[in-house]
């Protein structure tokens, strides 16, 4: 029998695919793998993936629907995408139709006709006061415009414009008839590759680096780049990405988030100019469709991006770089809770190609394949450009008196610095101005109505406010409990360290960088701007000063709070906060003067502490990994987690017993349970949560384990009474 159905992925959150017949008038064999199709479901339609042609189906020909229409002739996946989303469902047991919906931009999920990837782009060509005065009855030509005159004599392309919300209907072609505005067509990069300027001579360990991964560039190997701040391992990315272009080849290049790394960026486009695409969360959907096209076409071989990136069909891939290899914002926390980090090395090992990570703090898990020999070990031990190693020392400040959470020493630290035209740091990784108010008569605090969690003060936009959930209210004057006047700020957030750098130093440039002061777009670069421009300058700000940026004045850092890691119920807290520390203390001292780490704490004799400071991060991770060997913890065990939540606080924890039961009469259990307990968030957003914690020692007693749970789940009726989610490889459990 001829293979004349169709084996559609649907973004639907059930394990199967569904088969339909080809649309009417189109036959199968022109249905290829990978390209999408309209069809009907339930009472509505919905855009699918031809996975696969078969011959036959569970369900009768009778009952099977035909197609609505075949949305690509040629497919937008390849089958070796197809392939690597089979795996990345089968792994994270997550649906695979709605992991192929999360690989295509979101506009091609929804619309039928891809965008043409050549448009017409607009240019003003007539001065500034002849076009405003031409339209000054006509608004929305007037809109147009202004965006045009902006955008100066590159012109502005169609899909641009109308991602951005402007009529390119009737009042563009008003103002092309009235001849204000010219049109040309987009130029389509030819994919062909000049570098636009030289790199740096590299030193020996770099040298070593770029040799090490030039010499594995015609297959698969993992590369692990440790290197502190400054090191220089972007010089080694960009230096690789000259070779894989011009052999030809694609380079994938994955941050946590791009909005932090505007250097980053700028160092690679400088580098390679139109051959860079970068991805980020400004494009509008138009752009991104274009963006994920033109990698896909092997038009841009240098795309930059963030988490999903991993999925995109790039062309030709030669490298795929994972630039803070540590972050958790790799893993995604929600729906398909995949980890970007580990699937950019399946990618790799499935494109035959090499993957290098790269960080000044590698995880734990990383630092393990070194050790097993799964990943090479590329040491940066020097800052690049010979600037010294920063200082660190413990501040002691059990019995200190703190005025805003800082000590005499570092207060005196920071007017040395400053007196000395240089530029110093305050960082503490809470935003807002107190983490709670309390009122000392009657004992309320500020409780977020929803969640186990209280409501942190914002001072200056007067609101308490949940960072869990996003609940608002406006800062009673008075105690909502007993009418008492006096509230109190218990604890510090950045806004109150500012105001008390501001008091204290009122001559001296004062930047806040959090989510708060960076919330409109732009504004980091602003901020950023005026720090490159002053000579003495404070910044203050959350762990957003710590990433990526590079600040070669400031030779002072002082960390606010370094205890909170160090007692927490999450194993991974320890390694989160020196991986933290270290990378606040790379913002020091990056130019030609060496810096100064101060950082505060209450337990200066925590051995992980004393060896970071002593040691470094290398001794301190050896330190952790014997620790995490002994406990049985990952990366020496592998888990899972089987998340529940409802309204009610029942059903969740009645649900998971039920699984847990399940899962103990399994023949050959050979997975741990650890459970069910309340998350540690146990309401969260006025839901009650619950996990179930799954773990075994070895990956082939685990994953056979979940797949039978994902059956049984799919059909289990308790299932239905929660929010139920499973998660693994989880790096978080709150
Ligand atoms: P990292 O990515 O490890 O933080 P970078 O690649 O950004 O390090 O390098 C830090 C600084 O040193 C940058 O300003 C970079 O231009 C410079 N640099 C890197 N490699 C060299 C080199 N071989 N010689 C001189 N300067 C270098
Ligand atoms: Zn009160
Ligand atoms: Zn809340």
């Amino acid at each position: 029998m001829p293979d004349d159905l169709l084996r559609v992925a649907l973004p639907a959150p059930l394990p199967q695919l569904f088969d339909y017949l080809p649309p009417p008038g189109v036959t199968a064999a022109a249905c290829e793998p990978g390209s999408r199709v309209r069809v009907p479901f339930g009472r509505g339609q919905r855009i699918g993936v031809v996975m696969q042609r078969v011959a036959c189906s569970e369900v009768p020909h009778s009952r099977l629907k035909a197609a609505i229409a075949l949305l690509d002739e040629q497919p937008l996946l390849r089958e070796a995408d197809l392939a690597f989303q089979r795996w990345a469902a089968a792994y994270y047991h997550h649906p695979l139709g709605e992991v192929v919906s999360a690989a295509l931009p979101l506009r091609l999920r929804k619309q039928d006709q891809p965008l043409p990837l050549r448009e017409p782009v607009y240019c003003l060509q007539v001065p500034e006061e002849q076009a405003l005065r031409a339209v000054a009855r006509a608004p929305r030509q007037r809109e147009l415009v202004v965006v045009l005159l902006r955008a100066g004599a590159d012109g502005m392309a169609r899909t641009h414009l109308r991602d951005r919300g402007f009529d390119v209907g009737l009042p563009l072609k008003r103002l092309q008839e009235k001849g204000l505005v010219g049109v040309r067509e987009s130029q389509s990069v030819s994919g062909a590759f000049v570098p636009r300027s030289a790199g740096h001579a590299l030193n020996a360990e770099q040298t070593a680096a770029v040799d090490a991964v030039r010499a594995a560039l015609d297959g698969y190997a993992a590369f692990l780049l440790e290197g502190v701040t400054g090191s220089g391992k972007t010089e080694v990315y960009l230096q690789l990405a000259e070779t894989v272009l011009q052999q030809g080849r694609s380079v994938m290049l994955l941050v946590p988030e791009i909005s932090l790394t505007p250097q980053l960026q700028e160092r690679f486009a400088q580098r390679f100019g139109d051959m860079v695409s970068v991805l980020h969360s400004g494009l509008g959907e138009g752009e991104r469709e274009l963006a994920w096209q033109r990698a896909r076409l092997g038009l841009n071989r240098v795309v930059l991006g963030t988490r999903s990136l991993v999925f995109n069909p790039v062309a030709n891939l030669g490298l795929i770089v994972v630039d803070e290899e540590h972050d958790t914002s790799f893993k995604q926390q929600e729906g398909f809770r995949y980890s970007a980090r580990d699937l950019a090395v399946v990618r790799a090992r499935r494109a035959g190609c090499p993957v290098l990570l790269g960080s000044a703090t590698p995880s734990l898990e990383s630092l393990r394949n070194v050790q097993q020999g799964r990943y090479r070990h590329l040491p940066l031990t020097q800052r690049a450009g010979g600037a010294r190693p920063p200082v660190i020392d413990l501040l002691d400040v059990r019995d200190q008196p703190l005025l805003a959470g800082l000590s005499a020493p570092l207060l005196k630290e920071l007017a040395r610095t400053l007196d000395a035209g240089e530029q110093a740091m305050v960082f503490i990784n809470r935003r807002g101005y107190a983490p709670v108010l309390a009122c000392y008569s009657c004992g309320w605090v500020s409780d977020c109505p929803r969640c186990d969690a209280r409501q942190t003060l914002h001072r200056a936009s007067k609101l308490l406010w949940c960072h869990h959930c996003g609940s608002q209210r406006r800062v009673p004057a008075v105690c909502p409990e007993c009418g008492e006047a006096d509230l109190h700020p218990l604890g510090q957030g950045t806004e109150q360290v500012e105001d008390f750098l501001a008091g204290r130093f009122p001559e001296v440039p004062l930047i806040r960088v959090d989510r708060d002061a960076t919330a409109r777009k732009g504004s980091l670069d602003r901020l950023l701007a005026r720090v490159h421009d002053s000579a003495g300058a404070l910044l203050v700000g959350t762990q957003m000063l710590a990433k990526g940026h590079h600040f070669p004045r400031v030779t002072l850092v002082g960390v606010v709070d370094a205890d909170g890691g160090l007692f927490s119920a999450d194993f991974r807290a320890t390694e989160r906060m020196a991986q933290l520390l270290m990378q606040v203390a790379g913002r020091s001292g990056r130019g030609e003067r060496p810096g100064k780490v101060l950082i505060q704490t209450r337990y200066p004799e925590h051995p992980l502490l004393q060896t970071l400071v002593r040691e470094g991060y290398a001794a301190f991770a050896e330190a952790a990994l014997r620790e995490r060997a002994e406990a049985h913890y990952p990366p020496f065990a592998h888990q899972a987690l089987l998340r529940a939540e409802a309204n009610r606080p029942g059903p969740p924890d009645e649900f998971l017993h039920q699984v847990a039961d399940w899962l103990r009469q399994l023949p050959d259990m050979q997975v741990e349970l650890w459970g069910p307990v309340p998350a540690p968030m146990a309401r969260r957003v006025g839901r009650h949560r619950a996990h179930l914690l799954l773990q075994a020692e070895q990956r082939p007693q685990l994953h056979p384990v979940l797949s039978r749970l994902q059956h049984h789940l799919a059909q289990c009726k308790g299932a239905r009474k929660v929010r139920w989610s499973l998660d693994v490889d989880p790096v978080d459990t709150y």
